[in-house]
């Protein structure tokens, strides 16, 4: 259909390019390469997918059009479920950048902000969050790092912690305490900070897989311009909301046609090679329809969630459910995987860097599963949110 455009086109017409492309362009051997590769080859690797993509109009469906996505839910389903189905590398160099960053320019950003930070985003700039604290995870309102006005600058002292890619950032999205006395909540500012600015100190945090996923920042007087405020001064939670709904919520479309994928993967693996159907055993059938039954209303969930408005999703319970339902039931689903592999599946062996649970072995991809639960509010704190703003029920009086 000459002149239209991948964000019209039909669904169907839209799938088979989209599966035609990923047949073409994902490598095959990418997992292979990816499990014996040092940081820099993993950066590099990621960057160059990114350009794949963006070449595409693949990298950025769930974007407006006006910034090259455009995608309507069905469709943006459709690029995660064919990328999944190709087994395509996620981009999880890029996934604050893309989800987290943009979703928050996008919401609470002015348009020179947009127009300042999201096409290096598109160009592959990598962002990292600093949100947590050693004394302010759950808490996180709790947050000390403190930023002091001198003129047309910042300065802020302080430490972050548990910062996922800051090794390999450019920028950082960071809260800070502007008010000291004000309640904690209306005492934070939020602020983009530059990773090269001076006072700033990176310590990646070496985990016992080997790998150094996170890290600490140390922020010593280091100074932000004004201009790198996102929202108003000491209205720093209200941004952040936008950060975490979009963590917590947007990102699960493609998260969720992952899962999808995990309970295809397990249905092979449990009917084995010529084997009989995995429904023959009525165990073992009965616990694979169940998780499928949870995977496909976990993807209804997820495309019920995102056709809402960022502040509903800032202000309701719907993200925390979306993100409680995905993280336990991917522990459910490759504790499953582990169960039915038996001696085999608990072989260790490496996986990708950066390939998160899928790596292909289940023993490895029920650890990594865990991770799910903490980030973004651990399982505990959604249900607290879930409790007070979709049940009513009453707040816990502080201590
Ligand atoms: C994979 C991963 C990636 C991460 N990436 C980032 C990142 O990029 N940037 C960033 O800023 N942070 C990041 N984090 C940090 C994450 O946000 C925090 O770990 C999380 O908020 C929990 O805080 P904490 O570790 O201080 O635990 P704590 O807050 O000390 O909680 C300890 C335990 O107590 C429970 N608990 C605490 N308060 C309550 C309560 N009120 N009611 C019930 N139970 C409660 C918790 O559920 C938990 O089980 C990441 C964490 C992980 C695991």
């Amino acid at each position: 259909m000459p002149g239209i455009r991948a964000h019209q086109l039909p669904p169907d017409e839209l799938r088979a390019g989209v599966r035609q492309w990923c047949a073409e362009h994902v490598p095959h051997d990418w997992h292979e390469r990816q499990t014996s590769a040092s940081h820099e080859e993993f950066v590099r690797f990621q960057n160059w997918w990114f350009g794949e993509l963006r070449a595409a109009g693949y990298a950025v469906p769930h974007w407006p059009q006006s910034w090259g996505g455009g995608f309507d839910l069905a469709r943006q389903a459709v690029i995660f479920e064919e990328l999944a189905r190709a087994d395509a590398p996620r981009l999880s160099l890029h996934f604050v950048s893309l989800h987290h960053a943009a979703g928050t320019f996008l919401d609470a950003g002015t348009p020179e902000q947009r127009s300042r930070y999201l096409p290096g985003i598109l160009d592959g700039a990598v962002w990292c969050q600093g949100f947590s604290e050693p004394e302010a995870g759950s808490d996180l309102a709790s947050l000390r790092t403190r930023a002091e006005r001198h003129g047309d600058v910042y300065v802020v002292n302080g430490q972050k912690i548990w910062a996922s890619g800051a090794a390999y950032a450019q920028h950082c999205l960071l809260l800070v305490r502007t008010d000291p006395g004000a309640p904690k909540r209306r005492g934070i500012s939020y602020l983009v900070m530059d990773m090269d600015s001076p006072g700033v100190l990176v310590r990646p945090i070496r985990q016992i897989t080997g790998e150094e996923h996170f890290c600490e920042i140390f922020l010593t007087d280091v100074e932000i311009p004004v201009g790198n405020l996102i929202g108003a001064e000491n209205d720093g939670w209200r941004v952040a909301q936008s950060t975490l709904a979009s963590e917590r919520g947007g990102t699960m479309i493609e998260l969720a046609e992952r899962l999808a994928v995990g309970l295809r993967r397990l249905l092979l693996e449990a009917a084995g090679p010529g084997g009989p159907p995995p429904t023959a055993d009525t165990v073992v059938g009965d616990r694979l329809a169940r998780l499928a039954r949870e995977v496909q209303a976990l993807r209804l969930l997820v495309r019920q969630v995102i056709t809402r408005s960022s502040s509903e999703l800032a202000q309701g319970a719907h993200a925390s459910v979306v993100k409680l339902y995905y993280s336990e039931l991917l522990q459910r689903l490759t504790a499953f995987g582990m169960e039915l592999a038996g001696l085999d599946g608990q072989r260790a062996v490496r996986r990708p860097v950066g390939s998160g649970w899928e790596s292909g072995a289940w023993l490895l991809d029920h650890i990594g599963s865990w991770e799910w639960t903490i980030p973004g509010g651990t399982s505990e704190i959604q249900r607290n949110i879930i409790a007070e703003r979709a049940l009513g029920l009453p707040r816990e009086p502080a201590a």
